[in-house]
């Protein structure tokens, strides 16, 4: 592949947004940036990235993703040091997840480098969009879709690559309430859940509503052939601190998503000398903790909330009151570790921020 990032064409809005934007109340996911990035696949090769101002897509109404769903996506953040440095939190893992979720969605593999040249470039050109405030970020959303104009079921010969961005804040406002799924799955092995690929959220969206009918912000989904053993909870991993230990569904299953967020803090866990178990996570043994009081923390893991605290458990008919959040002294610190680390304020000794300039 001859691209790199200055290969890229960038054609500037002549219109940009900027001064509208209420920097004090930036609804996650509703508030986009100046650009986008473009780049084509067709006659068996991906075209050259550009960036154009943000807009709608014209697409045929035979476009392959929209009826078979082709369609996969990542999301990351870039971040503003304290040294008013752009710093992108591992985008190393999510291009290499993008590769991945192409290869079992039958999708043209992007090379990873390319994926990496793509973010730093859009990230460059809106730069002006990443916020200044603590616990804000700019939300990057990498995606890719099938774009034949075929009724018929194939893999589709052309797809579009896409990149947007969006400033925002905190994702969840409150701690979570959730509930342990028995009856509707998400991924079953041999699926695709571990691809991140549109479908999946889809197939989610009923059982949650009927969650949220119930009081619940998020469903705690179990395994498709048993629901005995917890796997990840909405688009986020779930860990659990149980006798001092950090527990979390082990990735080794095809239905768990393997969440970049999760393996930082499990690899935090490690440096820091705290026991890691990464395996099978009974709803039985989760349950029997918490009444015996062992289980002390319970946090989803993911990169738009990062740590999102859960306070209270549903299962079956009772729920469960979980520690208070000030009390949990693990995902707390980790939280804050890794914010510091995002925005430059202690050493990133694993090398996980990517700067861009
Ligand atoms: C994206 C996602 C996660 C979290 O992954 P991160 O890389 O930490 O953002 C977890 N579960 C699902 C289903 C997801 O889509």
């Amino acid at each position: 592949m001859a691209n790199s990032v200055l290969d890229i064409k960038v054609t500037r809005t002549t219109n940009s947004k900027l001064a509208q934007v209420d920097w004090n109340n930036l609804p996650f996911g509703k508030v986009f940036s100046d650009h986008m990035l473009v780049m084509n696949y067709e006659n068996g090769e991906w075209g050259t990235p550009e960036v154009v101002p943000f807009g709608h897509l014209q697409l045929h109404p035979a476009t392959s993703a929209i009826h078979y769903g082709q369609s996969i996506f990542e999301g990351l953040k870039a971040y503003r040091t304290v040294d008013n440095d752009i710093a992108v939190f591992r985008p190393d893992m999510n291009a290499k997840r993008f590769k991945d979720s192409c290869l079992r969605m039958c999708m043209p593999e992007l090379p990873e480098e390319v994926f990496l040249s793509c973010v730093d470039k859009i990230v460059a050109v809106d730069s002006d969009w990443i916020p200044y405030k603590g616990g804000y970020s700019l939300y990057i959303r990498p995606f890719m879709f099938a774009v034949d104009d075929y009724i018929g079921i194939k893999s589709s010969d052309t797809y579009k690559f896409m990149i947007f961005t969006c400033p925002v804040g905190a994702y969840y406002a409150e701690p979570l309430n959730v509930k342990i799924e028995e009856k509707y799955t998400r991924a079953s092995t041999g699926g695709v859940g571990r691809a991140k690929t549109a479908g999946n959220y889809a197939a989610s969206l009923y059982p949650a509503k009927l969650g949220k009918d119930a009081g619940f912000h998020q469903l705690v989904w179990t395994d498709g052939a048993e629901h005995k053993y917890i796997e990840e909870s909405g688009t986020m991993n779930i860990m659990f601190v149980i006798d001092g230990v950090l527990v979390t569904p082990s990735e080794e299953s095809d239905t768990i998503l393997r969440g970049i967020t999760k393996r930082s803090v499990v690899e935090l866990a490690n440096d820091w000398g705290m026991p890691v178990e990464e395996r099978k996570v009974s709803v039985e043994e989760v349950i029997t903790a918490i009444r015996n009081g062992s289980l002390t923390e319970v946090f989803g893991a993911g990169t738009a909330a990062t740590i999102a605290q859960i306070q209270r458990l549903g299962f079956r008919d009772e729920l469960f009151e979980l520690s208070p959040i000030a009390n949990r002294e693990f995902s707390n610190k980790v939280y804050n570790h890794l914010d510091k680390i995002k925005t430059g304020q202690i050493e990133d000794k694993f090398n996980w921020v990517r700067k861009v300039k």
